[in-house]
């Protein structure tokens, strides 16, 4: 389980499969390098960003999916994990910020819907929407695509939003996290927290 939860009334939080960019972008949205210079899946606990004067804090919740010398059951308990936190504190996280790497996504879903399986990213896209968390969709990596409009639409057919992913601008964020490029994100949690009167949070986007 995870513990030590800060006391805040608002929160925002990253999900998404290892790998994809999560610490990058906590590092550009706070300001705060969280990372630990080891290998991928050693954040096993959420990193939490909180402002001290402030009823606001970002949490950056463990990645889920494959990761080279994790056991299966251990990644599964870690995924239960994700769902269980966002589940009791879904009355305070006003937006889920699922990272994808735009890059490998469509074709990981895809890998995985061929084997019969529910796609991690499709999933946590789902659940989120389900206890009602407004999903916002990081499409990281966009320095390694070439035909971006074609890989954001692919990734909305996917998430079951009927493209032209344009149609999903509050939803659908292409960023680059490593060049600190993450503007369309900081847009699309800026109508999150206008749309629940929450003006006051602006500032942190
Ligand atoms: P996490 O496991 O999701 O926290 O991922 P990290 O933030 O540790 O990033 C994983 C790898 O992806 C690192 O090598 C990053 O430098 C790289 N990365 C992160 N953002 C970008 C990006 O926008 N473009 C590219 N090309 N690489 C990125």
């Amino acid at each position: 389980m995870f513990e030590d939860r800060p006391d805040r009334d608002a929160e925002v939080v990253l999900v998404g499969r290892s790998n994809v960019g999560k610490s990058t972008l906590m590092r550009e949205l706070t300001g705060h390098d969280f990372s630990t210079g080891g290998k991928p899946g050693v954040t096993r606990q959420p990193n939490h960003y909180d402002y001290t004067s402030e009823d606001f804090m970002f949490t950056d919740l463990p990645g889920f999916g494959f990761m080279s010398g994790v056991e299966e059951d251990r990644r599964e308990q870690i995924k239960t994990n994700i769902v269980q936190y966002v589940e009791e504190n879904a009355d305070h996280i006003l937006a889920g910020v699922l990272v994808m790497d735009g890059k490998s996504a469509v074709d990981i879903i895809d890998r995985h819907e061929k084997r019969g399986n529910v796609p991690h990213d499709v999933e946590m896209f789902a659940f989120l929407q389900d206890v009602g968390v407004e999903p916002v969709v990081a499409v990281n990596k966009t320095d390694k695509i070439d035909d971006l409009d074609e890989r954001l639409d692919d990734i909305c057919d996917r998430l079951g939003l009927y493209p032209p992913w344009q149609q999903w601008s509050d939803t659908i964020a292409p960023i680059c996290a490593k060049r600190g490029d993450i503007e369309a994100l900081e847009d699309c949690l800026g109508e999150v927290f206008h749309a629940n009167n929450r003006d006051d949070l602006l500032k942190f986007v």
